[in-house]
């Protein structure tokens, strides 16, 4: 990739592109965040990836901040995932039978979050966290399910109620199709609040399933739980006989090697930790993979060996395993530390960039994980509330700005901003050159 800042030549052929999708996709998009609802302006069609950087239709080349939003975790087309993938496919494309790699990959999962003792691959997050929900109805023949408001656990109906991601870009409260009879076993509460929990479960505890929570909340910008509120929540529900379901679709693998809950863990009194985990993004190194992992006697509840039916054409597909595979082996200490130093000179630079710029603002972290809100935050956010009263134009502008000088950030204020190991110094600095000229567009 050149060193040399982007021209863009103005993305005359993305926007043609953008029409010729509207006519036979709706929005022109398979994504909702990907049409630039909220931002305003052409979304750019990407062509191709090389480590930090991406370049578009019109060959405007871009520092990427999305990484795919998440899988990219070593860069675009990293040449030994590329490899592995190659080799796969010339071996054949799918079989529907097991192959060997499969067991090895559960192996790393499970090497790396050892409170998992079994994994199912299936091949999307949305898969895995509607089959966790499902698991952990079948283990305790209960049929509620508690989430928090503005996470994200992908698409299916009885998730999407005050979801993140694409449904907090929108300002959308649910989704419609989705019955009234499925949402009524969803109850939605207030992030960070032990007190709310509490008292959902003494009015509904026998008839709790399971509560699911992203394990830092990423998906209406990056908002970590309070200290002890994890452990709040495991111990809260555990006490009323329910299961937790940890999301770590997001920060797995990539908020650090044992995901957000391997940050966490060392806080952990003894016994208390998640039921089930479900894993997605990295774990598939940039093909359609996820896992769902955790507790044997639980797992095994799941078809063939017990009642819990799940099932997938293509789970375990093999060029998505030999991704995730050799994405994961390649995660090493020395991966970790260059995301982290990516992170935190980005980081960093933001917020001094904002404010000299005076842009009230906050920078948000998890783990390598950060994204500003732009705002008066003098007490930190705590919860969706405080997340959604940001000034959202002020990010409309600064997106746009940097766009212009070639930097690829999420078109969205409620989205992480992502690293990955291939941000050297070459790709920081040209992010941090950028961020002035972006901080005084937000600043008027
Ligand atoms: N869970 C979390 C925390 C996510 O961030 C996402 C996607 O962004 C999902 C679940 C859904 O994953 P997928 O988009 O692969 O269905």
């Amino acid at each position: 990739a050149a060193s040399t800042p982007a021209a863009p030549a103005g993305p005359a052929r993305s926007a043609a592109l953008a029409e010729r999708a509207s006519r036979v996709i709706p929005g022109g998009v398979n994504s909702p965040v990907r049409a630039f609802g909220s931002v305003g302006g052409t979304p750019r069609f990407l062509v191709s990836g090389s480590g930090p950087y991406v370049t578009d239709a019109d060959g405007a080349e871009y520092v990427d901040l999305v990484a795919s939003w998440g899988p990219a975790l070593l860069g675009h087309a990293q040449p030994d995932v590329v490899e592995a993938v190659r080799s796969a496919a010339s071996r054949g494309l799918g079989f529907g039978a097991s192959v060997p790699e499969e067991a090895e990959l559960a192996e790393e999962i499970i090497a790396r979050v050892p409170l998992v003792e079994r994994v199912r691959l299936v091949s999307t997050g949305t898969e895995a966290t509607m089959t966790a929900i499902r698991l952990a109805r079948g283990a305790t023949g209960r049929p509620l399910l508690i989430k928090f408001a503005g996470h994200y656990h992908g698409h299916s109906d009885g998730l999407l109620a005050e979801a993140g991601s694409g449904l907090a870009t929108l300002a959308l409260p649910g989704s419609a199709g989705v019955t009234a009879e499925t949402a009524a076993q969803t109850l939605v509460l207030p992030y960070n609040d032990l007190g709310a929990l509490e008292r959902a479960f003494a009015e509904h505890g026998d008839r709790i399933a399971a509560v699911i929570a992203e394990a830092a909340a990423a998906n209406m910008g990056v908002l970590p739980p309070e200290r002890g509120f994890t452990r709040g929540m495991i111990e809260l529900a555990h006490a009323h006989g329910a299961l937790v379901i940890l999301d770590e679709v997001l920060t797995g693998f990539r908020a650090g090697p044992g995901g957000y809950w391997g940050i966490e863990r060392a806080d952990m009194p003894e016994g208390a930790a998640p039921d089930l985990v479900t894993f997605g993004k990295v774990v598939g190194g940039g093909l359609p993979l996820a896992a769902l992992g955790g507790r044997a006697d639980l797992m095994e509840l799941l078809a063939p060996l017990g009642p819990v039916y799940q099932a997938g054409t293509l789970s375990g597909n093999p060029l998505a395993v030999a991704a995730g595979l050799t994405t994961l082996r390649l995660a090493d200490d020395g991966a970790y530390a260059r995301l982290g130093r990516a992170a935190d000179a980005i980081s960093s630079g933001l917020s001094e960039a904002l404010a000299s710029a005076s842009v009230p603002h906050r920078v948000q972290r998890a783990g390598t994980l950060f994204s500003p809100v732009f705002g008066d935050y003098t007490e930190a956010p705590r919860d969706y509330a405080d997340m959604q009263r940001q000034e959202t134009w002020r990010h409309r502008a600064f997106f746009h700005a940097m766009l212009e000088q070639g930097v690829n950030l999420p078109p969205s204020a409620f989205e992480a901003w992502f690293v990955t190991a291939a941000h050297d110094d070459a790709a920081i600095e040209r992010v941090i050159a950028a961020l002035p000229a972006a901080a005084r567009a937000a600043a008027s």
